[in-house]
């Protein structure tokens, strides 16, 4: 059965561009309630485990390089349905291919830098939310 949360960063690109409020608009206007929720930077080592899953891939380097090279906003979102809801509302992750009416869509510059991140699992959800909050930062 679909768990009620899942975990969000905003990514360094979308922070630059000052795009953090529009973006937490856009989830919660989408039904999405603030579980937690951060404001930090990654190091590069923190940005390589969490994304550890892609370390054969050609554009792991640069994922790495571009996840710790700014402050990010990370959270835990609830939702019916979450992880899958919210995939649908952040869209491809390649702006080019995502529809009208997504974050990417909107946000997102290149397949590389695409304003957001969502959890493609339950558990996936669970252990990236565990990665940056303790539970005393869940509401
Ligand atoms: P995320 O996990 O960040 O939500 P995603 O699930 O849509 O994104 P993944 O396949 O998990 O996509 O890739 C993780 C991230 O790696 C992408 O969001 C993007 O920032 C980067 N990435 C993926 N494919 C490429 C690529 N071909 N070239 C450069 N960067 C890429
Ligand atoms: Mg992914």
């Amino acid at each position: 059965m679909a768990t009620n949360r899942t975990f969000t960063m905003i990514k360094p690109d979308a922070v630059e561009a000052n795009n953090i409020g529009p973006i937490l608009a856009m989830m919660t206007e989408a039904g999405f309630k603030v579980v937690a929720l951060k404001y930090t930077k990654l190091t590069q080592e923190q940005a390589g485990l969490f994304y550890e899953i892609h370390k054969e891939r050609p554009f792991y380097g640069e994922l790495v390089e571009f996840m710790s090279r700014g402050p990010i906003v990370a959270a835990i979102l609830e939702k019916d349905n979450a992880v899958e809801d919210f995939r649908k509302l952040i869209g491809a992750t390649n702006p080019a291919q995502a529809e009208d009416g997504t974050i990417r869509k909107r946000f997102a510059k290149s397949i590389g830098e695409n304003a957001v991140h969502g959890s493609d699992s339950d558990e996936n959800a669970a252990i990236e939310g565990d990665f940056f909050f303790s539970k005393l930062e869940r509401f």
